[in-house]
């Protein structure tokens, strides 16, 4: 069965192109210039994932999120004209899936499509019990009552700065964390501590993850943005 993808933008020529590479893909891609006229298509035949423009005539892309997380957990990437609004978005925590700026390449946005889908697949079936959690699909197991991160089987020697920056990327693959939230995670009082003291931890992390995962990189840098947990079919 074929994926159907949704594309709400106004720019009718961008979302034409992005809909011909995405049928070139095999998926069915249905284009929406309007928000109100989105939100209508929403409610009726929600697709497989949503493309989300921010700026938008009738309703805005973030009052459509807002109102879509109310029922539903539909796959989403927000597309947005402006690297600093990403900012601005992660911090409503309206819950996109992943962000894209414009302008981007299509192609791009085709292979974030196919990892966003593939990811939201075993997550919807994973359970979000506390104490030990496995990152879907990885081989990643957190126990959060002993602090211990194991990789197939093999305990990685973490620093309790390190798990907790793992548990918290980890705890939410895909979800694109800016160093301002992941600040927040790891320390209590923020105050003293600048956004840089995050760099040197994720350094030691992915260095600490490396042998475990020697051809993937298991925590994506979105440039400008933030980071995020990849997870890997095992
Ligand atoms: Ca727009």
């Amino acid at each position: 069965m074929s994926k159907r993808i949704l594309i709400v933008e106004d720019e009718t020529d961008l979302a034409q192109i992005l809909a011909e590479y995405l049928q070139r893909d095999g998926f069915v891609a249905t284009t929406i210039a309007d928000g109100l006229l989105a939100m209508a298509e929403l409610r009726q035949a929600p697709p497989d994932l949503l493309l989300l423009d921010l700026m938008l005539p009738g309703m805005d892309g973030i009052a459509i999120l807002r109102e879509l997380r109310k029922t539903s957990e539909l796959p989403v990437i927000m597309v947005t004209a402006r690297t600093e609004e990403i900012d601005r978005l992660l911090g409503l925590e309206l819950g996109a899936d992943d962000y894209i700026c414009k302008p981007y390449s299509p192609r791009e946005v085709v292979a974030r499509v196919k990892t966003v889908l593939r990811r939201a697949q075993p997550a919807s079936a994973a359970s979000a019990a506390s104490g030990s959690a496995s990152a879907s699909g990885s081989l990643l197991e957190i126990d959060a009552d002993t602090m211990q991160a194991r990789v197939a089987g093999k305990n990685l020697e973490l620093t309790p700065k390190e798990f907790r920056l793992l548990q918290t990327l980890a705890g939410k693959p895909g979800r694109v964390f800016s160093r301002a939230q992941l600040l927040d995670a790891l320390y209590a009082d923020n105050l003293e501590v600048s956004e840089r003291a995050i760099d040197s931890h994720l350094k030691n992390l992915r260095r600490k993850l490396a042998p475990a995962f020697p051809d993937e990189e298991p925590i994506r840098s979105i440039y400008g943005v933030g980071f995020a947990f990849e997870s890997f079919a095992s």
